[in-house]
């Protein structure tokens, strides 16, 4: 009985973790690594063991550097199940052909390059026919529902809070006369979001995989940046000009529509035209529509009539022409759109047409990665590269730091505080400076056993003591 580290160790993305219990092996996760030219080279190293081996996948969500390679390992030749909440399995399949669209046009411009180098043809990681492929393995399954998926190991997820069908995945392993229960916390929501419940309290483990994404920082609070938004919405008004929010399309896209319902009042949102313009977050809102048993009890109690008017005035944006319509407008415009990051996607068509001119205003939402678009306007760029072409930044940027789908330090320490007896503990998913910060804290706070594991690693379970 062991498992492996094999991604997201000493980084964020690239989730990837391999449990083997007597002969059969499970690979929980299977993420795309994101970011930069490494990430390329990385995502094509092959799997740490044979696809055909494999016995089952378990995936905790839909996020693409949780789910993205799997794809892949389909192609590779693994043709079993593939478990996760149903909510995730109607996300991945958005994001999945997405992700295969993005890798096929991303090859034929790499091929390009290649060609004129005279160097030989790369495929692409992956095909939309990988994808389809890979969907039809899926097999959704519900929260808190225990599941036998091969002999000898339990599966059960958890709410996690983090986004639409998130989990915390269970798992109980039985050889012989000998039973462990390993816990992987997937990525935790924060305490309080809208619309999703909070994450699930584990009772008991042998061991406990962590996240630790914001492993080193205390979050904001929610209410400080919903206040913001709401003398942003004021401003813009005063002066007529137009909003422009850039939104990763999966969660923050659900939850700025969320705030808008509750606030539609107090912003006086009546005064303007409100437009959903990412055809993939037009397609998330569909499913975060289709799932209302997830919601929490304020989301219920909302909908019914906050939520129903704010639906009667968003305008879906679906058609590019319908896209370049909007740059006619000269004031009274929120258009929210993708990428979060502002690399890619339509929002950067608007950022050409409106960051020059002095009434527009940006708030942005969301994590920026260094060297991002995103991370310029942050920063305070006078001017951005947008098709190599330099534009003048004249609007005023709002960066708005309360909204986090990831839960921070005190959440970390608490979620894992609630599990009786203190089972030692693996950091994952988190910078080297996160893991250590969030390392210190559950030692000191929680006198947890502590573990920074690296890639390859393994923990033999059957070692560890009972809990
Ligand atoms: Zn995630
Ligand atoms: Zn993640």
């Amino acid at each position: 009985m062991r498992l492996g580290f094999h991604g997201a160790v000493g980084g964020v993305t690239g989730s990837c973790y391999l449990l083997e219990c007597g002969a059969r092996r499970v690979l929980l996760e299977c993420g795309l690594v994101q970011g930069g030219d490494d990430a390329r080279q990385a995502n094509r190293a092959p799997f740490p063991v044979p696809a055909g081996s494999l016995d089952a996948v378990v995936l905790s969500h839909a996020h693409i550097d949780h789910s993205g390679r799997i794809p892949m390992l389909v192609a590779a030749g693994y043709d079993g199940p593939i478990y996760t909440h149903r909510a995730t399995v109607d996300l991945c399949d958005i994001m999945l052909r997405d992700a295969a669209y993005l890798q096929e046009k991303d090859s034929e411009t790499e091929n390009r390059k290649r060609a004129r180098r005279g160097l030989r043809r790369l495929k692409p990681l992956y095909t939309m026919r990988d994808a389809e492929r890979a969907l039809r393995q899926f097999r959704p399954l519900a929260y808190d529902a225990r599941t036998e998926i091969l002999p000898g190991i339990e599966l059960r997820l958890r709410d996690a809070g983090h986004i639409l069908g998130s989990a915390i995945v269970e798992l109980w392993l039985r050889e012989q006369d000998r039973s462990r229960k390993v816990v992987f916390s997937g990525d935790l929501g924060l305490r309080g979001t809208p619309i999703l419940r909070d994450p699930a309290v584990v009772e008991e483990a042998d061991a406990v995989l962590l996240e630790s994404t914001y492993g080193d920082r205390l979050h904001r609070s929610r209410d400080d940046s919903i206040a913001e938004l709401g003398e942003v919405f004021a401003a813009a008004h005063a002066e007529g000009g137009n909003i422009l929010i850039p939104a990763f399309a999966v969660g923050r896209t659900q939850e700025l529509l969320y705030q808008f319902a509750r606030h539609y009042d107090d912003w006086g949102l009546d005064h303007w035209r409100i437009c959903l313009d990412s055809p993939m977050a037009i397609r998330a809102t569909e499913v975060y529509g289709k799932h209302e048993e997830l919601y929490d009890r304020e989301t219920l109690q909302l909908q019914r009539e906050a939520g129903l008017r704010l639906a009667a005035k968003l305008e879906m944006i679906r058609t590019p022409q319908q896209s370049r319509a909007l740059n006619r407008a000269r004031s009274g415009l929120v258009i929210i759109a993708a990428s979060g990051m502002c690399e890619g996607g339509r929002v950067r068509h608007h950022l050409k047409n409106l960051l020059w001119r002095p009434r527009t205003h940006v708030i942005i939402v969301g994590f920026q990665a260094r060297g991002t678009t995103g991370r310029k306007l942050v920063d305070g760029a006078a001017y951005v590269s947008l098709w190599g072409e330099p534009v003048r930044v004249k609007a005023t940027v709002h960066t708005l730091g309360g909204f986090s789908a990831h839960a921070d330090q005190q959440g970390l320490v608490d979620w894992y505080r609630a599990i009786r007896g203190s089972p030692p503990v693996w950091l994952v998913h988190g910078e080297d400076e996160a893991r250590a910060a969030l390392g210190r804290q559950l030692r000191r706070a929680a006198g947890a056993r502590v573990t920074l594991p690296g890639p390859g690693d393994m923990i033999e379970l059957e070692r560890l003591r009972r809990a």
